[in-house]
């Protein structure tokens, strides 16, 4: 690469041109560790007191949020959603890393069966569903985490959107002028009744930032996408993205943090006037509506939801094992438009 680190006398491994910034592989993961710290403290996402729990996929994003949560002190835990997709053996093989770094870092993992939760596998479900696999897919994750995060006494739930993925949500909702789905972006979005907050302190990072940072911390991870991610139009929209990054760097960061400086909020005040929540008469989980969007796909899809299903896997150094538990657990969430991340 030819660039010498910035602060100190080593070969630097990555160049970051938005920042003008080259750094060998020790100053690079302290510089990233400290860049999380500052998106936590800045949008005051996470208190030391607060227990998080980590959305992980089996991805390079997900289980770097995890590892530098902890190294970070805070105290977190991972949560798994099992979707059941044999293709490849994808649902398998991430969980098998998502395992292996619960073994590294020695936190316990929860893992939820969907097909145990509401008694068929994602592919079933998208067969029987009119709706694309990702929108339905997306639906039951955001329920899952939420249900479990409540259940199990968390007070954050973490996912592991970058940089990447913020920026082409934000454009695709700018494209379509989807006012409601703009209030909604943002690295925060706090807790209300029967939601827990949400945080994405991954939101300044580029792809390439967190790939590099799991290959300096031996975290081995999917480089498979998931065999129904082939969405054509966010891979589209990054591939522009991209391309203006390559002529103008800077371009997507200036992009988000430029809305969320002067923009997000006149959407969210527009959006204001919210309606009240009811239980859902199913499941008991905060909706707009009799029943919730969650119960009202699941029944459409022959499912019946029984409770979460939930293993919980402790670190092998600890010695333990699995145990079983199943609680009765849900987020018809918060939808904005955001692409899948808890894959
Ligand atoms: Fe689910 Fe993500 Fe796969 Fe879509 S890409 S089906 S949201 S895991
Ligand atoms: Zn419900």
């Amino acid at each position: 690469m030819g660039y010498k680190c910035k602060l100190c006398p080593s070969k630097a491994v990555i160049y970051m041109r938005q920042h003008r910034l080259a750094l060998c592989s020790g100053c690079y993961v302290q510089w990233f560790a400290k860049q999380t710290q500052r998106s936590i403290s800045e949008m005051r996402m996470l208190r030391r007191d607060e227990r998080v729990l980590v959305a992980v996929s089996g991805g390079k994003d997900s289980l770097s949020l995890w590892y530098v949560l902890s190294e970070l002190g805070y105290d977190a835990e991972g949560l798994y959603i099992d979707l059941g997709i044999s293709d490849l053996g994808y649902s398998e093989r991430s969980k098998t890393y998502a395992m292996h770094l619960a073994d590294k870092l020695m936190r316990p993992l929860h893992i939820v069966s969907v097909s145990k939760s509401v008694g068929k596998a994602i592919p079933e479900l998208v067969r029987r569903s009119d709706r694309s696999p990702c929108s339905l897919c997306g639906l039951i994750k955001r329920y899952i985490m939420n249900r479990f995060a409540i259940e199990g006494g968390f007070d954050v739930l973490a996912t592991g959107h970058n940089l990447d993925d913020e920026a082409a949500t934000l454009l695709s909702n700018v494209l379509h002028w989807q006012v409601g789905y703009l209030a909604r972006q943002s690295p925060i979005l706090m807790e209300r009744d029967g939601f827990v907050r949400r945080i994405k302190p991954f939101y300044r990072f580029t792809e390439k930032e967190t790939a590099l940072y799991a290959l300096l911390n031996g975290i081995a991870y999917i480089e498979d996408e998931c065999p129904y991610s082939v969405d054509a139009t966010t891979i589209f929209l990054k591939g522009i993205l991209n391309q203006l990054e390559e002529r103008m760097p800077g371009t997507k960061l200036q992009f988000y943090n430029n809305f969320l400086a002067h923009a997000r909020e006149l959407f969210e005040r527009e959006q204001a006037p919210k309606v009240q929540l009811r239980q859902c008469s199913i499941c008991s989980m905060p909706t707009a509506e009799c029943v919730c969007a969650f119960c009202r796909a699941i029944e459409r899809v022959g499912g019946t939801f029984v409770g979460l299903n939930v293993v919980r896997y402790e670190p092998k150094q600890c010695g333990a094992s699995s145990q079983s538990t199943k609680a009765a657990m849900t987020a018809e969430g918060d939808d904005n438009g955001e692409q899948c991340r808890l894959a």
